[in-house]
């Protein structure tokens, strides 16, 4: 495995535990999310509707590239994003589709920097999986994506017999999905609330300022799954494992469980399917990178890996420079930017 990336080892951690450890990422996100609703910042769909909030309530936005307070054209032009949303999504979001409708940059960290992505338990249609971080965060070493399979129900109760088969077709069949990484928090899981395909809490704060636009639906965790939901491999194996249980009708036995041996086994299989083209991306990746800056190589190659200490020690708001960075913004418009929400958060 090339330098720079996270070994199996690292991420795949405990299996047995790793609900637990799901269980208080998401208690913690819920926790943080209740307290931004005493903030007075967030911009609700009943706001966008009713095209007014209270004189007092400052809210900014990034829509047009630059952050500024937002207008009532603003409001028309999130409403309008709102409406494409609701009319390209309803009747629910098969894996390829999630693909489909995703951003570049998102679909490219996913075959870059997401090598595996293993199914670890599941509660009847409903399966959790692990993947790799992707190395964005420092001490982050995992994410999990939670996938339900809408059509688990209806096939489990069919009379067709044939297990594999239903397998196969709950993996071309709509679902509702969710990862605990703050790129899916803040960017799409309020599209995927509206869209109807958001699993678990959903979303009711427009992401003004991070995705005004509503553009993509998925992280490249969740990306990373939904390849390997489209393509099958261990998932196959997995869901047929649940369609036996759920046809047997027995409610209390439809969850399923991967041992931390079965774990790994799927990892290392899945570290040889994709060590090779990985490889050899990764030497594109360097190359390019070499040719245009050869100072950065390293910096640019490995994207965390960066020789200078890490800057998030001393800056408070060195997630949010690096976010925005990421967005595509000008290191003008960043300190613009963070200033706004200091003074924000300063009244
Ligand atoms: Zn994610």
């Amino acid at each position: 495995m090339a330098e720079g990336y996270e070994s199996p080892k690292d991420w795949l951690g405990q299996v047995k535990g790793s609900a637990a450890d799901a269980k208080k990422i998401h208690d913690a996100a819920n926790k943080q999310r209740r307290a931004a609703e005493t903030i007075p910042k967030i911009l609700s769909v009943k706001d966008i509707q009713n095209g007014k909030w209270d004189a007092d309530r400052t809210l900014m936005t990034t829509l047009g590239g630059v952050l500024r307070e937002i207008t009532q054209e603003d409001l028309k032009a999130f409403k309008e994003n709102i409406k494409t949303v609701k009319d390209n999504f309803t009747g629910g979001m098969t894996a390829q589709q999630i693909i489909n409708h995703s951003q570049q940059i998102d679909r490219e960290r996913a075959s870059k920097q997401i090598t595996m992505a293993t199914p670890v338990s599941a509660s009847k249609g409903t399966v959790r999986f692990i993947t790799n971080a992707g190395g964005e965060t420092k001490g982050v070493h995992r994410h999990h994506v939670t996938v339900e399979f809408l059509r688990y129900e209806s096939e489990a109760s069919s009379a067709d017999t044939n297990k594999k088969q239903a397998a196969n077709r709950l993996r071309n069949s709509p679902l509702k999905i969710d990862c605990d990484c703050g790129r899916f928090r803040f960017w799409y899981s309020y599209i995927a609330s509206i869209g109807g395909f958001k699993l678990g809490t959903q979303e009711s704060g427009f992401p003004k300022i991070r995705n005004a636009k509503l553009n993509g639906v998925g992280c490249k965790h969740l990306l990373r799954v939904m390849q390997e939901i489209r393509t099958g491999g261990a998932i196959t194996m997995f869901l047929a494992k649940q369609m036996e249980k759920g046809k047997a009708h027995d409610e209390n036995k439809a969850a399923s469980y991967t041992s931390q041996k079965e774990a790994e086994k799927i990892t290392k299989s899945q570290a040889k399917r994709t060590s090779d083209k990985h490889a050899v991306k990764i030497k594109a990746a360097i190359e390019k990178a070499r040719k245009e800056n050869p100072k950065e190589t390293k910096k640019k190659a490995y994207g965390t890996k960066a020789a200078k200490p890490n800057p998030r020690a001393t800056d408070p708001h060195a997630q949010m420079r690096l976010m925005l960075k990421q967005m595509g913004q000008t290191d003008a418009q960043i300190e613009a930017m963070i200033a706004a929400s200091i003074a924000a958060q300063g009244k």
